[in-house]
Protein backbone atom coordinates (compact mmCIF):
# COMPACT_ATOMS: atom_id res chain seq x y z
CA UNK A 1 0.00 0.00 0.00
CA UNK A 2 1.08 3.73 -1.12
CA UNK A 3 1.41 6.07 1.60
CA UNK A 4 -0.71 9.21 1.22
CA UNK A 5 0.58 11.27 4.06
CA UNK A 6 4.57 13.08 3.61
CA UNK A 7 6.19 15.08 6.27
CA UNK A 8 2.64 17.38 6.85
CA UNK A 9 0.09 16.53 5.60
CA UNK A 10 -1.16 15.13 1.95
CA UNK A 11 0.29 17.11 -0.62
CA UNK A 12 0.06 17.44 -4.46
CA UNK A 13 0.68 19.50 -7.54
CA UNK A 14 -3.29 21.10 -7.91
CA UNK A 15 -5.36 20.10 -10.81
CA UNK A 16 -2.51 17.00 -11.69
CA UNK A 17 -1.60 15.13 -8.59
CA UNK A 18 -4.07 16.84 -6.50
CA UNK A 19 -7.59 16.40 -8.20
CA UNK A 20 -11.77 16.93 -6.94
CA UNK A 21 -11.55 13.35 -7.55
CA UNK A 22 -8.55 12.51 -5.25
CA UNK A 23 -10.26 15.19 -2.64
CA UNK A 24 -13.41 13.70 -2.54
CA UNK A 25 -12.06 10.04 -2.08
CA UNK A 26 -9.66 11.73 0.71
CA UNK A 27 -12.95 13.44 2.45
CA UNK A 28 -14.14 9.99 2.18
CA UNK A 29 -11.86 8.38 4.52
CA UNK A 30 -11.00 11.59 6.81
CA UNK A 31 -15.14 11.47 7.24
CA UNK A 32 -14.66 7.57 8.13
CA UNK A 33 -12.00 8.04 10.79
CA UNK A 34 -13.89 10.79 12.77
CA UNK A 35 -17.37 9.23 12.12
CA UNK A 36 -20.99 10.04 11.41
CA UNK A 37 -22.20 12.69 13.68
CA UNK A 38 -19.01 14.28 13.82
CA UNK A 39 -17.99 18.28 13.83
CA UNK A 40 -15.46 19.31 11.89
CA UNK A 41 -13.98 23.14 11.44
CA UNK A 42 -12.19 24.07 7.59
CA UNK A 43 -10.39 26.57 6.73
CA UNK A 44 -7.90 27.13 3.64
CA UNK A 45 -5.14 29.28 2.67
CA UNK A 46 -4.62 31.23 -0.45
CA UNK A 47 -3.31 29.03 -2.80
CA UNK A 48 -4.98 28.32 -6.46
CA UNK A 49 -7.38 25.27 -6.30
CA UNK A 50 -8.14 25.77 -2.64
CA UNK A 51 -12.38 26.10 -3.03
CA UNK A 52 -12.13 23.29 -5.67
CA UNK A 53 -10.09 21.00 -2.66
CA UNK A 54 -11.74 21.82 -0.19
CA UNK A 55 -15.52 21.43 -1.64
CA UNK A 56 -14.25 18.10 -2.74
CA UNK A 57 -12.72 17.21 0.60
CA UNK A 58 -16.18 18.46 1.70
CA UNK A 59 -18.34 16.59 -0.10
CA UNK A 60 -16.82 13.53 0.55
CA UNK A 61 -17.04 14.37 4.39
CA UNK A 62 -20.98 14.85 3.91
CA UNK A 63 -21.30 12.22 2.55
CA UNK A 64 -20.42 9.78 5.34
CA UNK A 65 -22.27 12.39 7.30
CA UNK A 66 -19.82 14.72 8.87
CA UNK A 67 -21.21 18.36 9.99
CA UNK A 68 -18.97 20.89 8.52
CA UNK A 69 -17.73 24.32 9.65
CA UNK A 70 -16.00 26.91 7.34
CA UNK A 71 -13.69 29.47 8.72
CA UNK A 72 -12.38 31.35 5.50
CA UNK A 73 -9.32 32.01 4.91
CA UNK A 74 -6.59 31.75 8.00
CA UNK A 75 -3.46 30.99 9.10
CA UNK A 76 -3.25 27.54 10.23
CA UNK A 77 -2.62 28.02 13.66
CA UNK A 78 -5.47 30.00 13.86
CA UNK A 79 -7.74 27.34 12.90
CA UNK A 80 -5.95 24.85 15.06
CA UNK A 81 -6.30 27.02 18.16
CA UNK A 82 -10.48 27.51 16.94
CA UNK A 83 -10.52 23.89 16.66
CA UNK A 84 -9.36 23.26 20.15
CA UNK A 85 -11.19 26.06 21.67
CA UNK A 86 -14.31 25.49 19.93
CA UNK A 87 -14.90 21.75 21.44
CA UNK A 88 -14.44 20.37 17.45
CA UNK A 89 -13.85 16.84 16.69
CA UNK A 90 -11.48 17.87 14.58
CA UNK A 91 -10.45 19.64 11.27
CA UNK A 92 -8.99 19.95 7.99
CA UNK A 93 -6.73 22.92 6.26
CA UNK A 94 -6.43 22.85 3.05
CA UNK A 95 -2.63 24.32 2.35
CA UNK A 96 0.63 23.20 0.99
CA UNK A 97 2.48 25.80 3.76
CA UNK A 98 5.63 26.10 2.14
CA UNK A 99 5.63 24.57 -0.99
CA UNK A 100 5.48 26.18 -4.65
CA UNK A 101 2.62 27.59 -5.63
CA UNK A 102 1.54 24.85 -7.57
CA UNK A 103 1.27 22.94 -5.06
CA UNK A 104 -2.01 22.23 -2.48
CA UNK A 105 -2.95 19.72 0.15
CA UNK A 106 -4.76 19.11 3.20
CA UNK A 107 -3.72 18.78 6.85
CA UNK A 108 -6.32 16.83 8.96
CA UNK A 109 -6.33 18.11 12.87
CA UNK A 110 -7.15 16.11 15.72
CA UNK A 111 -9.79 17.39 18.84
CA UNK A 112 -6.10 18.88 20.82
CA UNK A 113 -5.70 21.17 17.84
CA UNK A 114 -2.80 18.99 16.65
CA UNK A 115 -2.37 17.57 13.76
CA UNK A 116 -2.86 13.36 13.31
CA UNK A 117 -0.14 10.99 14.90
CA UNK A 118 1.41 8.84 12.16
CA UNK A 119 -0.84 5.57 13.69
CA UNK A 120 -4.03 8.06 13.10
CA UNK A 121 -2.85 8.93 9.56
CA UNK A 122 -2.48 5.28 8.48
CA UNK A 123 -5.96 4.80 9.61
CA UNK A 124 -7.06 7.31 7.13
CA UNK A 125 -4.92 5.79 4.74
CA UNK A 126 -6.51 2.85 5.18
CA UNK A 127 -9.76 4.04 4.57
CA UNK A 128 -8.59 5.97 1.50
CA UNK A 129 -6.55 3.15 0.26
CA UNK A 130 -9.85 0.66 0.51
CA UNK A 131 -12.02 3.26 -1.33
CA UNK A 132 -14.47 3.36 1.90
CA UNK A 133 -17.54 4.86 1.14
CA UNK A 134 -20.78 4.69 3.12
CA UNK A 135 -24.02 4.31 1.47
CA UNK A 136 -25.99 6.33 3.51
CA UNK A 137 -29.79 6.98 2.74
CA UNK A 138 -31.03 10.33 2.13
CA UNK A 139 -32.51 10.48 5.70
CA UNK A 140 -28.76 10.49 6.70
CA UNK A 141 -27.79 12.79 4.29
CA UNK A 142 -28.84 15.84 6.42
CA UNK A 143 -25.00 17.91 7.60
CA UNK A 144 -24.50 20.74 5.79
CA UNK A 145 -21.54 23.69 5.84
CA UNK A 146 -22.43 26.49 8.23
CA UNK A 147 -19.94 29.45 8.57
CA UNK A 148 -17.94 29.64 11.52
CA UNK A 149 -17.04 34.01 11.71
CA UNK A 150 -14.57 35.39 14.12
CA UNK A 151 -11.62 32.88 14.20
CA UNK A 152 -8.79 35.08 12.91
CA UNK A 153 -10.40 37.89 15.71
CA UNK A 154 -10.30 34.78 18.38
CA UNK A 155 -6.61 34.41 17.36
CA UNK A 156 -5.45 37.57 17.50
CA UNK A 157 -6.64 38.46 21.05
CA UNK A 158 -5.57 34.68 22.55
CA UNK A 159 -1.74 35.83 21.05
CA UNK A 160 -2.24 39.29 22.49
CA UNK A 161 -3.23 38.01 26.08
CA UNK A 162 -0.20 35.32 26.24
CA UNK A 163 2.51 38.74 26.20
CA UNK A 164 3.23 41.89 27.95
CA UNK A 165 1.00 44.16 26.11
CA UNK A 166 1.72 47.33 27.81
CA UNK A 167 5.70 46.88 27.68
CA UNK A 168 5.63 45.74 23.69
CA UNK A 169 3.34 49.46 22.55
CA UNK A 170 6.36 51.04 24.91
CA UNK A 171 8.93 49.92 22.07
CA UNK A 172 7.17 52.24 19.71
CA UNK A 173 8.40 50.96 16.48
CA UNK A 174 7.72 49.49 13.14
CA UNK A 175 7.72 45.97 12.41
CA UNK A 176 8.34 44.66 8.64
CA UNK A 177 5.99 41.97 7.54
CA UNK A 178 6.49 39.57 4.74
CA UNK A 179 3.61 37.59 4.88
CA UNK A 180 4.41 35.45 1.28
CA UNK A 181 0.77 37.06 0.18
CA UNK A 182 -1.00 34.60 1.79
CA UNK A 183 -2.61 34.39 4.93
CA UNK A 184 -0.80 35.35 7.62
CA UNK A 185 -1.59 39.12 6.00
CA UNK A 186 -5.38 38.80 7.89
CA UNK A 187 -3.34 38.09 11.44
CA UNK A 188 0.14 39.43 11.73
CA UNK A 189 -0.48 42.96 10.72
CA UNK A 190 -3.99 42.46 13.05
CA UNK A 191 -1.92 41.10 15.91
CA UNK A 192 0.91 44.22 15.34
CA UNK A 193 -1.89 46.92 15.97
CA UNK A 194 -3.22 45.33 18.86
CA UNK A 195 0.33 45.30 20.27
CA UNK A 196 0.52 48.78 19.89
CA UNK A 197 3.31 48.76 17.22
CA UNK A 198 3.25 49.72 13.25
CA UNK A 199 2.89 46.96 10.61
CA UNK A 200 4.90 48.30 7.79
CA UNK A 201 3.47 44.86 5.18
CA UNK A 202 5.30 43.83 2.23
CA UNK A 203 3.78 40.77 -0.01
CA UNK A 204 0.82 41.10 2.48
CA UNK A 205 -2.31 41.33 0.08
CA UNK A 206 -3.77 38.18 -1.34
CA UNK A 207 -2.71 36.39 -3.94
CA UNK A 208 -2.98 32.54 -4.97
CA UNK A 209 -0.06 33.26 -7.26
CA UNK A 210 2.33 34.28 -4.68
CA UNK A 211 4.09 37.04 -6.83
CA UNK A 212 6.09 38.54 -4.24
CA UNK A 213 8.29 35.70 -3.20
CA UNK A 214 8.36 31.89 -2.61
CA UNK A 215 6.19 30.48 0.02
CA UNK A 216 9.47 29.03 1.91
CA UNK A 217 10.36 31.83 4.18
CA UNK A 218 14.40 31.95 3.82
CA UNK A 219 17.18 34.62 4.60
CA UNK A 220 17.16 34.17 0.91
CA UNK A 221 13.44 35.12 0.26
CA UNK A 222 13.13 37.64 2.90
CA UNK A 223 16.47 39.69 1.26
CA UNK A 224 13.56 42.45 0.36
CA UNK A 225 11.88 42.82 3.55
CA UNK A 226 15.44 42.79 5.06
CA UNK A 227 16.14 45.80 2.96
CA UNK A 228 12.85 47.66 3.55
CA UNK A 229 13.75 46.74 7.57
CA UNK A 230 17.04 48.57 7.11
CA UNK A 231 15.58 51.28 5.03
CA UNK A 232 12.89 52.37 6.97
CA UNK A 233 14.24 51.63 10.81
CA UNK A 234 12.57 49.30 11.31
CA UNK A 235 12.75 47.49 14.82
CA UNK A 236 12.76 44.05 13.44
CA UNK A 237 11.31 42.06 10.31
CA UNK A 238 9.41 38.52 10.09
CA UNK A 239 8.62 36.43 7.29
CA UNK A 240 5.77 33.72 7.17
CA UNK A 241 5.46 30.76 4.89
CA UNK A 242 1.88 30.37 2.90
CA UNK A 243 -0.17 29.29 6.04
CA UNK A 244 1.81 31.59 8.43
CA UNK A 245 2.99 28.50 11.59
CA UNK A 246 6.01 29.66 10.63
CA UNK A 247 8.29 32.82 11.27
CA UNK A 248 11.76 33.70 10.21
CA UNK A 249 13.53 37.15 11.95
CA UNK A 250 15.54 39.62 10.57
CA UNK A 251 17.29 42.09 13.24
CA UNK A 252 17.28 45.98 12.78
CA UNK A 253 20.21 45.32 10.72
CA UNK A 254 19.05 43.59 8.33
CA UNK A 255 20.23 39.90 9.28
CA UNK A 256 18.10 36.98 8.84
CA UNK A 257 17.95 34.03 11.45
CA UNK A 258 16.85 30.83 10.65
CA UNK A 259 14.54 29.10 13.45
CA UNK A 260 16.46 27.07 15.58
CA UNK A 261 18.46 30.53 16.63
CA UNK A 262 15.48 31.96 16.98
CA UNK A 263 14.02 29.29 18.50
CA UNK A 264 17.00 28.88 21.41
CA UNK A 265 16.11 32.52 22.41
CA UNK A 266 12.61 32.18 22.43
CA UNK A 267 13.01 28.58 24.49
CA UNK A 268 15.11 30.41 27.10
CA UNK A 269 12.81 33.43 27.65
CA UNK A 270 9.63 31.09 28.04
CA UNK A 271 11.27 29.11 30.51
CA UNK A 272 11.90 32.15 33.01
CA UNK A 273 8.49 33.53 32.19
CA UNK A 274 6.14 29.73 32.13
CA UNK A 275 6.47 27.17 34.49
CA UNK A 276 6.59 24.41 32.82
CA UNK A 277 9.09 21.04 32.80
CA UNK A 278 12.90 22.36 31.70
CA UNK A 279 13.10 20.89 28.24
CA UNK A 280 12.76 21.32 24.65
CA UNK A 281 12.09 19.33 21.46
CA UNK A 282 13.89 20.05 18.59
CA UNK A 283 14.40 18.14 14.85
CA UNK A 284 18.09 16.73 14.68
CA UNK A 285 18.28 19.34 11.62
CA UNK A 286 18.86 22.29 14.34
CA UNK A 287 21.85 23.19 14.90
CA UNK A 288 24.36 21.69 18.13
CA UNK A 289 24.11 25.50 19.24
CA UNK A 290 20.90 24.85 20.94
CA UNK A 291 22.17 22.71 23.37
CA UNK A 292 25.66 24.79 24.26
CA UNK A 293 23.35 27.91 24.93
CA UNK A 294 20.22 26.12 26.93
CA UNK A 295 22.10 23.50 28.49
CA UNK A 296 23.93 25.54 30.82
CA UNK A 297 20.72 27.39 31.78
CA UNK A 298 19.61 23.89 33.06
CA UNK A 299 17.05 23.15 29.97
CA UNK A 300 17.24 19.96 28.46
CA UNK A 301 17.29 19.98 24.52
CA UNK A 302 15.51 16.34 23.61
CA UNK A 303 16.44 15.72 19.57
CA UNK A 304 13.48 14.46 17.71
CA UNK A 305 13.03 13.14 14.11
CA UNK A 306 12.63 15.98 11.30
CA UNK A 307 8.99 17.26 10.84
CA UNK A 308 6.41 19.49 13.05
CA UNK A 309 3.95 16.86 13.57
CA UNK A 310 6.50 14.58 14.89
CA UNK A 311 7.61 17.22 17.59
CA UNK A 312 4.68 18.75 18.37
CA UNK A 313 2.88 15.00 19.29
CA UNK A 314 6.42 14.94 21.38
CA UNK A 315 5.49 17.86 23.31
CA UNK A 316 1.88 16.83 24.04
CA UNK A 317 2.67 13.93 25.52
CA UNK A 318 5.92 14.45 27.20
CA UNK A 319 5.60 17.81 28.24
CA UNK A 320 8.08 20.71 28.31
CA UNK A 321 8.62 24.45 27.70
CA UNK A 322 8.95 24.59 23.71
CA UNK A 323 9.14 22.82 20.43
CA UNK A 324 11.24 24.33 17.15
CA UNK A 325 12.58 24.04 14.48
CA UNK A 326 15.29 25.22 12.02
CA UNK A 327 13.05 25.95 9.35
CA UNK A 328 10.91 29.24 11.75
CA UNK A 329 8.21 26.86 13.42
CA UNK A 330 8.29 27.24 16.98
CA UNK A 331 5.39 25.77 19.27
CA UNK A 332 4.62 27.78 22.73
CA UNK A 333 3.31 25.65 24.95
CA UNK A 334 0.75 27.55 27.35
CA UNK A 335 -0.76 28.90 24.07
CA UNK A 336 -1.20 25.79 22.20
CA UNK A 337 0.83 22.61 21.45
CA UNK A 338 1.57 23.48 17.33
CA UNK A 339 3.90 26.21 15.51
CA UNK A 340 2.27 29.38 15.31
CA UNK A 341 4.07 32.32 13.55
CA UNK A 342 2.21 35.10 14.87
CA UNK A 343 2.53 33.89 18.29
CA UNK A 344 6.33 33.42 17.75
CA UNK A 345 6.51 36.84 16.92
CA UNK A 346 4.42 38.64 19.80
CA UNK A 347 7.17 36.07 22.10
CA UNK A 348 9.85 37.88 20.12
CA UNK A 349 8.62 41.35 20.95
CA UNK A 350 7.76 40.48 24.42
CA UNK A 351 11.64 38.82 24.89
CA UNK A 352 12.70 42.19 22.97
CA UNK A 353 10.76 44.55 25.93
CA UNK A 354 11.56 42.15 29.06
CA UNK A 355 15.18 41.95 28.37
CA UNK A 356 15.09 45.71 26.91
CA UNK A 357 17.18 44.62 23.75
CA UNK A 358 17.65 44.95 19.94
CA UNK A 359 16.71 41.99 17.91
CA UNK A 360 20.67 42.47 17.00
CA UNK A 361 21.78 42.21 20.74
CA UNK A 362 19.77 39.15 21.11
CA UNK A 363 20.89 37.41 18.63
CA UNK A 364 24.38 37.83 19.44
CA UNK A 365 24.18 36.20 22.59
CA UNK A 366 24.28 33.14 20.51
CA UNK A 367 27.23 30.89 20.03
CA UNK A 368 28.51 31.61 16.41
CA UNK A 369 28.84 28.98 13.74
CA UNK A 370 29.68 28.63 9.63
CA UNK A 371 26.83 26.99 8.26
CA UNK A 372 27.08 24.78 5.10
CA UNK A 373 24.13 22.88 3.34
CA UNK A 374 24.59 20.37 0.68
CA UNK A 375 22.70 17.53 -0.90
CA UNK A 376 23.65 14.20 -2.84
CA UNK A 377 21.27 12.88 -5.49
CA UNK A 378 21.32 8.75 -4.50
CA UNK A 379 18.78 5.82 -4.69
CA UNK A 380 17.31 4.28 -1.61
CA UNK A 381 20.05 2.00 -1.13
CA UNK A 382 22.83 4.58 -1.61
CA UNK A 383 21.19 6.58 0.88
CA UNK A 384 21.37 4.02 3.57
CA UNK A 385 24.94 2.87 2.38
CA UNK A 386 25.84 6.85 2.96
CA UNK A 387 24.25 7.26 6.78
CA UNK A 388 26.08 3.71 7.37
CA UNK A 389 29.30 5.08 5.99
CA UNK A 390 28.93 8.78 7.83
CA UNK A 391 28.58 6.37 10.97
CA UNK A 392 31.45 4.71 10.46
CA UNK A 393 33.77 7.99 9.50
CA UNK A 394 32.93 9.44 12.82
CA UNK A 395 32.96 6.46 15.35
CA UNK A 396 34.08 7.05 18.37
CA UNK A 397 32.04 10.63 18.48
CA UNK A 398 28.18 11.05 20.50
CA UNK A 399 25.71 10.26 17.50
CA UNK A 400 22.24 10.41 17.25
CA UNK A 401 20.66 7.94 15.25
CA UNK A 402 16.64 8.79 15.15
CA UNK A 403 16.53 10.54 11.71
CA UNK A 404 19.63 10.05 9.56
CA UNK A 405 22.99 10.23 11.47
CA UNK A 406 23.92 13.38 13.35
CA UNK A 407 27.41 13.85 15.17
CA UNK A 408 28.38 15.80 17.48
CA UNK A 409 32.01 16.84 17.62
CA UNK A 410 34.32 19.44 19.85
CA UNK A 411 33.86 22.05 17.48
CA UNK A 412 31.49 20.89 14.86
CA UNK A 413 28.45 19.05 14.22
CA UNK A 414 26.95 17.53 10.83
CA UNK A 415 23.46 15.52 9.81
CA UNK A 416 23.32 13.51 7.13
CA UNK A 417 19.66 12.79 6.15
CA UNK A 418 17.58 10.75 3.55
CA UNK A 419 14.93 13.55 2.18
CA UNK A 420 11.28 12.49 2.88
CA UNK A 421 10.35 14.25 -0.58
CA UNK A 422 13.38 14.22 -3.17
CA UNK A 423 15.86 11.42 -3.70
CA UNK A 424 18.69 13.38 -2.03
CA UNK A 425 20.87 12.28 0.75
CA UNK A 426 21.07 16.12 2.68
CA UNK A 427 24.48 17.17 4.28
CA UNK A 428 23.93 19.98 7.11
CA UNK A 429 27.48 20.92 8.88
CA UNK A 430 28.43 23.54 11.42
CA UNK A 431 31.81 25.12 12.40
CA UNK A 432 33.39 27.42 14.81
CA UNK A 433 35.84 27.71 12.13
CA UNK A 434 35.13 27.79 8.46
CA UNK A 435 38.29 25.56 7.35
CA UNK A 436 36.91 23.22 9.93
CA UNK A 437 33.76 23.28 8.71
CA UNK A 438 34.87 22.71 4.39
CA UNK A 439 37.46 19.77 6.10
CA UNK A 440 34.35 17.82 8.15
CA UNK A 441 31.67 18.45 4.57
CA UNK A 442 34.51 17.31 2.24
CA UNK A 443 35.11 14.53 4.82
CA UNK A 444 31.60 13.55 4.40
CA UNK A 445 31.27 13.84 0.65
CA UNK A 446 34.33 11.83 0.04
CA UNK A 447 32.89 8.88 2.24
CA UNK A 448 29.62 8.69 0.25
CA UNK A 449 30.95 9.50 -2.72
CA UNK A 450 33.88 6.36 -2.26
CA UNK A 451 31.36 3.98 -0.75
CA UNK A 452 28.27 4.49 -1.67
CA UNK A 453 28.87 5.69 -5.91
CA UNK A 454 31.76 3.73 -6.47
CA UNK A 455 33.41 7.00 -6.93
CA UNK A 456 30.77 9.28 -8.36
CA UNK A 457 30.08 12.47 -7.18
MG1 LIG B 1 3.47 25.98 7.18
Amino acid sequence: MGRLFGTDGVRGVTGTDFTPEMGLRLGRAIGAFFGKGSRLLAGRDVRAGGDMILSSVMAGLLAEGVKVYYAGLAPTPAVQLAVRRGGYDGGIMVTASHNPPEYNGVKVIGPEGIELSREEEKVVEDHYFSAHASRLGWRSLTESVELRHGVIEEYVEAIAEQVDRDSIARLDGKVVVDCANSVGSLATPLLLRRLGLKALSINCHLDPEFPGREPEPTPDSLREAASLVVSSKAILGVGHDGDADRAIFIDERGVAYWGDRSGALLALHASRKWDAPKRVFTGVSSSMLVEEFLKPQGIDVVWTPVGSVTIARTLWRERGIAGFEENGGYIHYPHQCVRDGAMKLALMLDLMTSERASASELFSRLPRYFSRKTKVRVTPEEAACAVESVKELFAGYRQITIDGVKVFGEDFWVLVRPSGTEPVVRVMAEAREEGRLNEVVNAVLKVISDRCKGGRA
